[in-house]
């Protein structure tokens, strides 16, 4: 792995392989932004990736970033990428302005309650598992017409796209068909709601050129920028400075 270039100059390399998928596939490449997810990575990942023009960052788990994000460079928009319990959404929006991995209707309650109450605005996708695979978290594409009827009626919640995880496969082509789906129930569901629904947010690192082409505006990426993660061991202080 690469773990040893700079991140920027890896990020040079991640560019040009968007820009060479956008023109593929005949799109802008400012409709791609990369996530860099810096899960089991510390503060200084982040503040590398920061430096080298990388403004949005990614994160799976509520307990680990409340340590982090406080103790990275300021300025970064945070996303929660991973499951989002019922329990941990209050910490879960001081933190993140964008949380990916909506799956409920009772989750959605939960968030617009506690944004409402703290004044918080989140960004909100709805996880779609297009896979039907079973271990895989998310709506299945019949269930979420009713989550977005409720999405739209939270006044401090904006539902702006959806967001998926494809089996993982060595393969990038045999990720394809899931990123089309999840394009094609976006386009429907824009239609029969007449609402827009412009951010998809697909694509590993292993993949992400393939979701580019199938019409991702967000890509998450973690390996790729920031080599093989580390095993997390959260540090005794990081527990106790976090509080549910
Ligand atoms: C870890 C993670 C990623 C990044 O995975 P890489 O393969 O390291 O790029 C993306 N999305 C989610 C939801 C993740 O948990």
């Amino acid at each position: 792995m690469e773990t040893d270039r700079p991140v920027a100059d890896i990020l040079m390399d991640v560019q040009a392989r968007i820009a060479a998928a956008c023109a593929k596939a005949g799109r802008r490449l400012d409709d791609v932004e990369v996530i860099g997810v810096t899960k089991t990575h510390g503060p200084d990942v982040v503040r590398e990736a920061w430096d080298a023009g990388v403004r949005l960052f990614g994160e799976n788990k509520v307990q680990e970033a409340a340590w982090k994000i406080p103790a990275s460079v300021s300025g970064p928009s945070w996303h929660l990428i991973g499951h989002l319990q019922r329990n941990k959404v209050r910490p879960a929006l001081g933190l993140f302005s964008v949380i990916h991995s909506v799956d409920s209707v009772r989750l959605i309650e939960q968030l617009e309650r506690v944004a409402d109450e703290c004044g918080h605005r989140p960004e909100i996708l709805l996880e779609v598992n297009v896979s039907g695979e079973s271990s895989k978290d998310g709506l299945k594409p019949e269930q979420v017409p009713e989550v977005i009827e409720v999405a739209l009626g939270c006044r401090s919640l904006t539902l702006t796209g959806l967001m998926t995880m494809a089996p993982f496969s060595p393969d990038p082509e045999l990720s394809r068909p899931f990123f089309a789906r999840l394009r094609a129930c976006r386009d429907r569901w824009e239609r029969a709601f007449a609402i827009g629904l412009p951010n998809l947010s697909m694509g590993m690192s292993n993949d992400y050129e393939v979701a580019v082409e199938e019409g991702a505006t967000w890509v998450r990426l973690g390996t790729v920028l920031f080599g093989h993660r580390p095993v997390w061991r959260p540090q005794r202080e990081d527990t106790e400075r976090w509080e549910p």
